[in-house]
């Protein structure tokens, strides 16, 4: 598994393999959710950390997941 250098929420640089990336950022979006009063157009806050939505975490992962540049294509099974 090719390691790459990334940047990742909370870490900085790190140097995980996509994969791990992967788990991370879905980590992230599972447990970085509006509260549960969460109004269009109005704001609010992360559930998680408290930030204001969207919250940095949740906008890193979300960036990540749809990042573009993947050197390998991801098995199929
Ligand atoms: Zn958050």
């Amino acid at each position: 598994m090719a390691r790459f250098t990334a940047r990742a929420h909370g870490y900085g640089l790190v140097d995980w393999s996509a994969d791990e990336l992967d788990a991370y950022a879905s980590r992230l979006l599972r447990d970085h959710v509006p509260g549960r009063r969460w109004v269009p157009h109005r704001s609010s806050s992360c559930r998680e950390c408290g930030e204001s939505w969207p919250c940095p975490a949740a906008a890193w992962a979300g960036q990540w997941s749809h990042s573009v540049t993947r050197t390998e294509p991801r098995p199929r099974f």
